[in-house]
């Protein structure tokens, strides 16, 4: 065993943590970056250095850091009931008033919506799982044993266990684990700046991807595709808006089929589009709905699927004879985690956040544009509400311009994050932000194209 008291935290660190989703040779050379505290939209880290979070984490601290009420409501539900599982019908009443809440919420906000209940999970990534196995089980009872396959989308992002991976349509993802799994198949990026081809509409792209979809559920013959799984907008494969009509068209395609839609919201929910959801900012009318971050700001890890009516009947109407549903974790349903997230839910509610969002969306659009004014290196700056990506390109194949700029924006006091694998820097502050953040953040990111 190392004597590990007696090392830096740097040492510490680099001698005893597995960090996720980072480079060890980078940790091994130039040490971790440690965070020590966080108010509103500020992060500190060790050095003393105070940055404007443009992140708001991994895309989830939605109200912002350090919301006394958040913690309070945590504290409290610990006291009272620290733990409850839900197996077997156990249930408390912080998560009753969740499932209750989120129901109602998605109701009144995405019109055409028809959703039955909730069943609580951890991540966004087991979410995604869940809703895996759940469309398994609904065609399973359905008598359809072979209408299993889900159809994702390249660039898409929906987490990294072996399911959720797989969905996953990103390559650098994939390789080293032997991914994806059997039964997943991707189809086109709908990335129009990207693979809209010389001459074609916004709209004549959309149908081309469309007539794919319909091609591939043709070859792969309907009776064998159960879902198909989409962020409303696409996060982490480099801020993809969706082109001219696709949802629309896409639903008539999966409707005729029958083939359910998953909408991953775990990115857009809760405010981050301007609307409290991404499926009533596009008009998406899914079976099932993943959630988790802004669920409670990621002061509590925890997600939420929301499921049909259409499931729901399916799955009580086969329950007598089925006995009970054999998926579901520990902490599935944490009434603490419940706690936080309705405390959280009425910080959004109460202070206008969703508003803001919506509002200051174009704010931070029009700064970005203003900031990136000029670079020959910036391709397309775009978003949805207070969710925005500047896209690099033109510049030498091989290079990264998006990571050298977002080692120069930390330096300046803004936390960007440089996507993976597209050359897009990726903007999503909490929802509480300010004008005068925005510009600020704005200024720091233009010095930071300058340096690069
Ligand atoms: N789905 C989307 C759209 C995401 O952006 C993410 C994470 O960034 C996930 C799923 C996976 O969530 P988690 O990292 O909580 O497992």
């Amino acid at each position: 065993m190392n004597d590990l008291p007696n090392l830096s935290l740097t040492k510490m660190d680099q001698m005893s943590l597995f960090h996720p989703v980072s480079s060890i040779h980078d940790v091994q050379q130039n040490g971790p970056q440690i965070y020590t505290s966080a108010q509103g939209v500020e992060v500190t880290r060790d050095t003393g250095q105070t940055l404007l979070d443009m992140g708001a984490g991994l895309w989830c601290v939605n109200v912002g850091y350090g919301r006394t009420e958040l913690v309070q409501a945590g504290a409290e539900a610990m006291q009272q009931l620290s733990f409850q599982h839900f197996f077997g019908g156990a249930s408390a009443e912080p998560t009753i008033r969740l499932a209750d809440r989120l129901l109602g919420l998605f109701r009144d906000t995405v019109s055409g919506s028809d959703m039955a209940r909730v069943f609580f999970g951890n991540s966004g990534s087991d979410a995604n799982d869940t809703a895996v196995k759940l469309v398994t089980y609904y065609n399973n009872l359905r008598g359809k044993p072979a209408k299993k396959k889900i159809i994702s989308r390249k660039g898409s992002y929906h987490g990294l266990t072996l399911a959720s991976g797989s969905l996953t349509g990103i390559n650098g993802y994939h390789t080293a684990f032997d991914l994806p799994m059997k039964g997943i198949l991707h189809t086109s990026c709908p990335h129009y700046f990207a693979f809209g081809q010389d001459g074609e509409s916004e709209a004549a792209f959309t149908d081309r991807l469309i007539t794919e979809v319909e091609d591939m559920i043709a070859s792969e013959g309907a009776d064998t595709v159960a879902a198909f799984i989409a962020e409303p907008i696409m996060g982490t494969g480099g801020v993809l808006l969706p082109p001219e009509g696709y949802f629309a068209k896409l639903q008539e395609v999966l409707d005729r089929h029958d083939i359910l839609l998953i909408a991953d919201e775990v990115i857009t929910g809760f405010g981050r589009t301007g609307q409290w959801f991404g499926c009533g900012t596009y008009g998406l009318r899914p079976d099932i709905v993943s959630l988790a971050k802004g669920l409670t700001s990621a002061y509590f890890p925890m997600s939420a699927s929301i499921i049909s009516n259409r499931m729901w009947e399916v799955f009580a109407s086969a329950s007598e004879k089925m006995g009970a549903v054999m998926h579901g974790f520990t902490y599935s349903g944490h009434p603490v985690g419940a706690a936080i997230a309705l405390a959280n839910l009425e910080v959004i509610e109460t202070e206008g956040m969703v508003e803001n969002s919506a509002k200051l969306g174009p704010v931070l659009l029009d700064a970005l544009r203003d900031a990136t004014k000029g670079n020959a290196h910036v391709g397309d700056v775009r978003g949805a509400g207070l969710m925005a990506g500047v896209e690099f390109a033109g510049f030498p194949a091989g290079s990264a311009p998006h990571k050298i700029v977002a080692k120069h924006a930390t330096a300046a006091g803004v936390l960007t994050r440089a996507l993976p694998f597209m050359p897009v820097t990726s903007f999503s502050p909490p929802l509480c932000v300010t004008e005068a953040e925005i510009s600020e953040a704005a200024n720091r990111y233009a010095k930071a194209l300058a340096a690069a």
